[in-house]
């Protein structure tokens, strides 16, 4: 699954990020393991939008006794104390994105091999906060997605092998 903007994690983020999830699992008495802190460095040093048996695969080439359970509760808390967006991309599967160290962008889904393009539009944004003004409306959040073919897959489809 691909991501095209990039992620450059500061020691500030880095920072930011430890403190966030240490008060997160603090208020909720969670203790933080080596299993759980070697995920979220894993996790924050992947790019792109990866479901929790990715980030597994990755974690296993550190540490193989990480279970996949592990994984899916770290991911879950990631995504709960704000850290990381839980995506849907409309396959069933939940995909899981930094939130730290990336501007905000949106999504172009390819609906025949899944990949995943990402996209800033001032415009786009611009249009959004307009409509929402217009109806007394107060965004909190938002999300973009559009369905589709990629280039390589129109040209796959127009001409089948
Ligand atoms: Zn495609
Ligand atoms: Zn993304």
């Amino acid at each position: 699954m691909g991501g095209s903007v990039s992620v450059t994690m500061t020691p500030a983020q880095r920072n930011e990020i430890e403190k966030t999830l240490d008060r997160y699992m603090g208020e909720r008495g969670l203790k933080s393991t080596r299993q759980r802190s070697l995920i979220v460095d894993v996790f924050f040093e992947m790019d792109g939008h990866f479901s929790v048996e990715e980030v597994w695969g990755r974690v296993r080439q550190d540490n193989p006794r990480v279970s996949v359970a592990t994984v899916y509760r770290t991911m879950k808390l990631l995504a709960e104390s704000g850290l990381a967006h839980a995506r849907n991309f409309g396959d069933g599967q939940t995909r899981y994105e930094a939130a730290i160290g990336k501007d905000h962008h949106d999504h172009l889904i390819c609906t025949r091999c899944g990949t995943i393009i990402e996209f800033e539009n001032d415009q786009i944004e611009r249009l959004q906060d307009a409509v929402a003004r217009k109806h007394g409306f107060q965004v909190t959040s938002h999300k973009m997605e559009l369905y589709g073919l990629c280039r390589p897959c129109q040209r796959a489809v127009e001409q089948p092998a």
